[in-house]
């Protein structure tokens, strides 16, 4: 396995931070930066961090791919958890609800 990928990030060429120059004096480059293959991020680690070197980079690939990413899991009916009667709990913050959880939502996946 490489020990590297390239940030899928649609605008991290674009950054201007100095760990993204790159070429030879009068050549110089903005380039996409590498994502470090390691123990944090692979396997059963692997996470947005696998593939993006940042938030904002995975944000920008989120909203440039928005229409498609949701396509994949469609919810078209929101998701339930069952839980006992609400008690309202004063004592621990002002306003706060007491829900406890029951059983299993509605999720399938
Ligand atoms: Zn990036």
């Amino acid at each position: 396995m490489s020990s590297h990928v390239w940030c899928h990030g649609t605008n991290c060429h674009k950054s201007h931070t100095q760990d993204r120059v790159r070429g030879s004096k009068g050549s110089k480059v903005l380039r996409t930066k590498k994502v470090k293959q390691d123990e944090w991020n692979t396997g059963d680690r692997r996470n947005m961090f696998s593939y993006f070197c940042s938030n904002g980079c995975y944000n920008d690939f989120a909203n440039a791919n928005i229409e498609r990413i949701v396509a994949l899991a469609p919810r078209n009916e929101p998701l339930e958890t069952p839980i006992d009667d609400p008690i309202k709990d004063d004592k621990r913050y002002y306003g706060r609800w007491n829900i406890t959880e029951r059983g299993v939502d509605t999720q399938s996946e």
